[in-house]
């Protein structure tokens, strides 16, 4: 979508900026900005309202939501943000657009490694960065860790998408956390080596790369897998998906225990909420996101993309079970962000995308 665009469809949002002070005369209400697609919310929203009698009124913005909120300042209408990706949510922080919450239920249905340790943001489902490889090409354990994918085995076999895209530069950032700069450097410079291709596209066009023969390997974000093999609509993303099996690096294993930065597990990330500093429904804002984030909601709310529940206990969607368990990289998640700038500088120094 082109900014201008996302301005036209920000703009044809009637009455939000227009609503009356708060639960005026239209009620209990909160305003809500999000990337998620309408069709995919209003279930949950509906749900939220029934439970509650608090209306939500959301804008959906695909881009350019940090830069409405910037502009809006202290007069934004939104009083809670949904976003994905610790990078956006990190970035919500430091243009300091949100306001630290406390919410028991919050505390108690999120683990803290998925939330902002002032309550700044709040992750509610989770995604991991898996390794997709060809069912044929690539032999059972040839590739079981990040670091495999700088070997000189896979030479000209791996396919990604830009290394600018924030869940590549989290990636690095995981990476840094892990090792340090050096070996994150080294291991960027290698990687890019290996590529079959200059980055391109987004993650389900590497799994199309492979498919189609281009590479063997490629890095993806898990719920791409669901996305492609239940694709209706676009029925060849499911030969796809049926080329691949996903691979959850970085597990512990015999010689390669827990503790071992080979054993860290796979780098999880997340799609979170942050209420606004400017919220003038605030506590109605914190009601949604426990609401978003106990056993009802956590269930569709992750079903519906393919992800992974923030709270401990909730079924997963049966394909997204059938992937298999791992273990995820037990780094918080503000330990990441703060790498998010070393990595990005990396992927320059490195000339990823060149
Ligand atoms: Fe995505």
């Amino acid at each position: 979508m082109t900014r201008k665009t996302v301005v036209a469809v920000l703009a044809a949002v009637v009455g939000l900026t227009t609503l009356p002070s708060p639960a005026g005369a239209e009620g209990a209400h909160v305003n809500l900005y999000s990337y998620r697609q309408p069709f995919l919310m209003k279930p949950l929203l509906d749900a939220f309202t029934r439970k509650t009698g608090i209306k939500v009124n959301m804008v959906y913005a695909k881009t350019g939501m940090l830069e409405r909120l910037k502009a809006e300042g202290r007069n934004s209408p939104a009083d809670t943000v949904l976003t994905a990706d610790i990078g956006r949510l990190t970035d919500l922080v430091r243009a300091g657009l949100v306001q630290p919450v406390v919410s028991a239920v919050l505390n108690a249905n999120i683990p803290p490694q998925y939330r902002h340790p002032d309550g700044l943001w709040f992750g509610l489902t989770t995604r991991a960065r898996v390794i997709y490889a060809d069912k044929t090409r690539v032999k059972p354990g040839e590739v079981t860790t990040y670091e495999d994918l700088a070997d000189p085995r896979f030479k000209g076999r791996i396919c990604t998408r830009s290394g600018k895209h924030a869940y590549n530069i989290s990636l690095l950032a995981s990476f840094i956390a892990a090792k340090g700069e050096k070996a994150a450097e080294a291991w960027a410079r290698a990687l890019k080596s290996n590529l079959a291709r200059r980055p391109q596209g987004n993650d389900r066009s590497q799994v199309r790369a492979i498919k189609e023969g281009e590479c063997d390997v490629a890095l993806g974000n898990s719920y791409y897998m669901g996305k492609m093999a239940t694709n209706d609509k676009k029925p060849e993303q499911k030969a796809w998906a049926a080329a691949v099996t996903i691979i959850f690096p970085n597990q512990p294993r015999a010689g390669r225990p827990g503790g071992d930065a080979l054993g860290r597990g796979t780098h999880v990330n997340l799609s979170g909420a942050a209420v606004t500093k400017s919220a003038k429904n605030r506590d109605n804002a914190i009601r949604l996101l426990e609401f978003l984030s106990g056993d009802f909601a956590q269930r569709i709310y992750a079903e519906q993309n393919f992800e992974y529940p923030v709270k401990p206990g909730v079924p997963l969607h049966p394909l997204v079970a059938s992937w298999g368990t791992f273990k995820a990289d037990t780094v918080h998640l503000t330990e990441v962000a703060k790498y998010r700038t070393a990595a990005a500088k990396i992927m320059d120094r490195v000339a990823f995308d060149h």
